[in-house]
């Protein structure tokens, strides 16, 4: 859950959202994305979604960071493998949703699609940053990493030099939500190995750092970094495949056709020779008919929404389908993460949806259309393009609902307050 996949995820968000259980958790803790909105599915397991027509999901470890995952599609559209972020492990191979499979599309993390970039499997790169730190004796370390990821080196250099990971309470608390081996204290001075945010890791900072402690920095990092200041060292430890890992899984899977998801990669060339050339379920990936007749009427709903709605989602433009910003480079940072904090203004909280928290403002007929829908492969990730609502419709209707005596909510059920949402717009509509 990068924050370059986070993007418009607040407090304010109302639309399902399909993940693993853990990044469940970290959406509702650390970005208040209300839990009636996070359909946390099970890792492994095939999920069947959709009523009239029917999707299935399975999430896949991506070996990335806690909680991320690949999703594997199958439908009247074919089979595709989205893998997301991901660092390729050759234990995929043994994963049964994969192995066998045919795929006709693989949507791929081409991050380090470089065959002249090299790059070290992860327990390696952890020996050379123990190297390091072996030959700068007396010395603190300080390391620069994103709000999530690389926390299992952190745990790595913490056993090894048997030292607490002196981190921020937020960082603390997040080590606790992923459930990571007690190694890490807020207590400045507890230990002398420190992690923080990578946009900490800088001249003034280590000249600062320097001036109170002999201090060397490390960046953990696969991509090339300017380094400011002779005690800042990069260490090519990445959470994202090398170039020979891509080669190897791409060989292994043999997919119909391989898309990059990091925008202005041209990785197909490299794995032409290891496509298969059996025939594509759809090979011009056009949408099955119902799904395109549900996204038609979805869109035509849309087009009914009150104005305000559509010029608040201009200016919520964020990157559409898979085609995304390189990830990592200067988007993983802490403070989307930290700094969102949206007043609790959703449909979702002001109708005070059931307990199992599913039922808020979508049916499960539309939760289908949601997966399906064409205009969303970056359902996998994060981001998605739903609008925010304008501040005045759930405070509105909020108040309309909290007016209702208690007794006569809980006799409403999901269809009815789907009925109240389209009057309310409709009201708005005519005045
Ligand atoms: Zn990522």
């Amino acid at each position: 859950m990068h924050s370059d996949h986070t993007v418009g995820l607040t407090s304010t968000w109302c639309r399902p959202l399909y993940c693993s259980p853990l990044t469940a958790r970290l959406l509702h803790r650390r970005l208040q994305v209300p839990m009636c909105w996070i359909r946390p599915l099970e890792v492994g397991q095939s999920h069947v979604l959709g009523e009239e027509v029917t999707v299935t999901v399975t999430l896949l470890d991506s070996n990335h960071c806690p909680g991320s995952v690949m999703f594997l599609f199958e439908g009247a559209f074919g089979t595709i493998l989205y893998t997301g972020d991901f660092r390729y492990s050759s234990s995929m191979q043994g994963e049964p949703a994969l192995r066998g499979r045919h795929i006709d599309r693989l949507y791929l993390d081409n991050t380090h699609c470089h065959p002249e970039q090299a790059l070290p499997s992860r327990q390696l790169a952890t020996r050379q940053a123990a190297h390091l730190i072996r030959t700068h004796p007396q010395h603190h370390v300080v390391i620069g990493v994103y709000s999530l990821g690389k926390e299992t080196l952190l745990v790595d250099l913490a056993m090894e030099f048997s030292t607490w990971v002196v981190v921020s309470p937020w960082r603390l608390e997040q080590m606790r939500l992923l459930e990571l081996p007690d190694v890490f204290t807020s207590e400045e001075g507890a230990g002398w190995i420190r992690a923080v945010d990578v946009a900490e890791i800088r001249w003034d900072t280590l000249v600062t750092w320097n001036t109170l402690h002999p201090t060397i920095a490390i960046l953990p990092t696969g991509r090339p970094v300017k380094v400011t200041h002779p005690k800042i060292h990069t260490i090519p430890y990445s959470d994202h495949s090398s170039f020979l890992e891509l080669c190897e899984f791409v060989k292994w899977l043999k997919p119909c056709s391989v898309i990059p998801i990091v925008k202005g990669g041209t990785c197909q060339t490299y794995f032409q020779k290891y496509l298969s050339s059996a025939p594509q379920a759809l090979p011009d990936f056009q949408i099955p008919k119902p799904v395109q007749e549900s996204v038609q009427q979805e869109n035509k709903r849309k087009a009914l929404e009150p104005l305000h709605l559509l010029r608040r989602a201009a200016h919520h433009s964020v990157p559409r389908g898979v085609v995304y910003e390189s990830p990592e480079e200067s988007t993983e940072n802490s403070e989307e993460l930290t700094g969102v904090r949206a007043p609790q203004q959703n449909c979702c909280e002001s109708a005070f949806s059931s307990k199992e928290g599913h039922t808020c403002c979508h049916t499960d007929k539309e939760k289908g259309q949601e997966a399906l829908s064409g205009e969303q492969p970056g359902a996998a990730s994060a981001v998605s393009q739903a609008p925010a609502p304008d501040e005045h419709f759930p405070t509105g209707f909020a108040e309309q609902y909290l007016l209702t005596p208690l007794n006569v909510l809980k006799q409403n059920s999901s269809q009815k307050f789907d009925k109240l949402v389209e009057d309310f717009f409709r009201k708005g509509e005519t005045s």
